[in-house]
């Protein structure tokens, strides 16, 4: 682990979690969304749940949730066979929350960590998502017009 990758980490790991997914939610609140946070009756209580688009957010760390291809989801060169079973399990639970999610009609949008660095992106991302019916799912709200915001 090089310094800077391993300050980056501790940087997580101070924050809890909270700070990415509280720069998610006031890019939304800058937008004019309207969104709701942990919805304990939904599957894997989804960070960010915006009930008009049927669409939930998670926000997941590179590490922990295993972003593919990227820079910080990389290997500890220590306790191997310990990490392997931790990303395992993170990621079989990941899959089983959008499962259930996607069963009860939920869109499921994950906004990794490292894509905070660019709102824009995060923006674009989001919004292509709300407004993007191809998924098969229809949405007789969303097609007509831009709902309000
Ligand atoms: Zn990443």
């Amino acid at each position: 682990m090089t310094p800077e990758k391993r300050s980056w980490n501790m940087g997580r790991i101070r924050s809890k979690d909270t700070k990415p997914e509280k720069t998610v939610r006031s890019l939304l609140h800058k937008l004019g969304y309207r969104f709701r946070i942990h919805r304990k009756d939904l599957p894997g209580k989804p960070d960010i749940v915006m009930p008009k688009f049927k669409t939930v957010i998670f926000v997941h760390g590179c590490f922990w949730h295993r972003h593919k291809g990227c820079k910080y989801a990389y290997n500890p060169k220590s306790r191997q066979e310990f990490w392997k079973e931790k990303f395992q399990g993170n990621i079989k639970r990941d899959k089983k929350k959008r499962y259930e999610l996607e069963r009860l009609g939920w869109k499921v949008l994950i906004i990794w960590e490292c894509q905070l660095k660019d709102l824009t992106i995060v923006q674009n991302k989001i919004e292509s998502s709300l407004y993007n019916q191809n998924n098969g799912q229809q949405n007789a709200s969303v097609d007509t017009k831009k709902p309000r915001r």
